[in-house]
């Protein structure tokens, strides 16, 4: 397909591409990696050497794996015959795709295309904040984000941003976001028994102390991802539903990280119970097949934007020119298709509870892992210098672990960058299609990276 040598393929990448995510330093004494190939779990970068990539794609995307044909037929076909039309109008993927989604998401109703996750993100602000003009006078225009969630990249959604180093540097930020307290019991914050309702009680009191009348949403990971792998307790939902039904407040799930199929359900908010409003997904939709984000709303959120003939403006004023590509929705019908025929949700749930039975044992074998966190093919390791005063292990020492991972051949994550202090966690996302022996794999190389770092303990 491309006819340039390998070499050349590098000596580009090292004249012209920004990477994402890394200080090009690293390139100064070695080649960036370029992966040329993939193929279930594995992938292969230029000098041919294979890697069984633990992290689906790096960024929790490739759920349904490498070198999907099927995929791809679906996006050829569907391209030649009909690539792109702005989305004030429908297509055949397009629209098929949102009846699948909606079937997968009972409560829910209508689906809006964009791009990426901090584009659904953004959507979904503005509907709050519009929501707020049409029935508020403009008042209830706050959203509530938590403390070590991520909601994107853009200055509206790192707005919203409970990870500090991820926003350093680039406010001045929107106004009308406000944080709440995160729910890592690990970390708690309160000396109680039942946790996360306490966590949830710290909520309402941000509302009381803001007003609920100023209090538009609520938005929130089911599943904390880049924050830490933290996994909310259900009666923290409960509580959580039961305050925003109180003050009248939007719950907006974002299951960029959960969506389609992550933690063993089609979304992570079904784990709990709960009944959001607004759902963002972006990463697992196509499983990077293509570009896709979808915002999806209730029917009653919806209805607050059916047009009103007296008023020319009373519709949602947006648009994202490729949310009228139809190569993601293409994609998505056939990456829905797989995890249905493969009985990818099952494998899941069985995996994920082999995963984190062995971190647990790796736990006890190893003092420097001072919690394992995780719900399906999403885990995380936090490893601390003490176990007794939990203090975080030092983040050098937790990337030197990733770096001998990646040594023996396996792609590890690492909360990287986000929380001062606290970029000490471990993380794991492998493809949803993972075997006993593949989950094996990566745990026999988490115990062996740990003993070569820091020792036997
Ligand atoms: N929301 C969550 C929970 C994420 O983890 C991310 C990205 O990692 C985003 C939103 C932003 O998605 P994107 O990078 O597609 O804009």
């Amino acid at each position: 397909m491309y006819d340039n040598d390998i070499s050349g393929v590098v000596a580009a990448d090292r004249a012209h591409v920004w990477h994402h995510l890394i200080q090009h330093r690293a390139f100064d004494a070695k080649d960036p990696r370029i992966i040329v190939e993939g193929k279930g779990l594995s992938v292969w970068d230029q000098n041919g050497r294979e890697f069984m990539d633990a992290v689906s794609g790096g960024v929790w995307t490739v759920n349904v794996g490498y070198g999907r044909e099927s995929i791809a037929d679906a996006v050829r076909d569907q391209l030649v015959k009909m690539n792109y039309f702005a989305g004030s109008a429908g297509s055949i993927p397009g629209a098929l795709f949102a009846q699948k989604l909606i079937e997968k998401m009972p409560g829910m109703s209508r689906v809006y295309y964009t791009n990426s996750g901090s584009e659904a993100n953004e959507k979904a602000f503005k509907m709050v904040r519009q929501i707020a003009h049409k029935r508020y006078g403009g008042k209830k225009n706050k959203i509530l984000y938590r403390d070590r969630d991520y909601h994107g990249t853009t200055i509206g959604a790192l707005s919203a941003c409970g990870q500090e180093q991820r926003a350093a540097q680039y406010g001045p930020f929107v106004p009308g976001f406000v944080p709440v307290p995160h729910c890592l019991e690990y970390r708690a914050q309160w000396d109680v028994e039942n946790y996360g309702q306490r966590a949830a009680d710290a909520i309402e009191e941000v509302i009381l102390r803001e007003g609920p009348d100023t209090v538009g949403a609520l938005c929130l990971e089911p599943v904390t991802a880049g924050g830490g792998v933290i996994v909310p307790p259900k009666d923290y939902w409960e509580r959580v539903q039961e305050i925003c039904a109180k003050y009248d407040i939007l719950l907006h799930i974002d299951e960029v990280v959960c969506g389609v199929g992550r933690t063993g359900t089609w979304f992570g908010y079904q784990q709990f119970g709960v009944k959001p409003d607004m759902v963002t997904m972006a990463k697992g939709v196509a499983s990077g097949y293509a570009a896709i984000a979808c915002l999806v709303t209730t029917e009653g959120v919806f209805d607050q934007f059916r047009d009103d003939a007296a008023d020319p403006l009373n519709h949602f004023r947006d648009i994202s020119t490729f949310g009228g590509c139809t190569a993601g929705p293409a994609a998505a019908l056939e990456n829905m298709k797989i995890i249905e025929d493969e009985h990818l949700l099952d494998n899941t749930t069985a995996m994920g509870a082999r995963l984190m039975a062995g971190l647990e044992a790796i736990k006890d074998k190893h003092a420097v892992v001072g919690d394992v966190r995780g719900m399906g093919l999403f885990c995380g390791a936090e490893l601390v210098a003490d176990r007794a005063t939990k203090e975080p292990l030092d983040e050098k020492i937790v990337a030197a672990v990733v770096a001998d991972c990646d040594r023996q051949g396996v792609i590890l994550g690492m909360t990287n960058r986000s929380i001062p202090g606290f970029n000490n966690t471990l993380c794991l996302s492998p493809a949803l299609i993972s075997t006993a022996d593949d989950i094996d794999r990566m745990l026999a190389t988490i115990d062996e990276a740990l003993t070569n770092v820091c020792g036997q303990s």
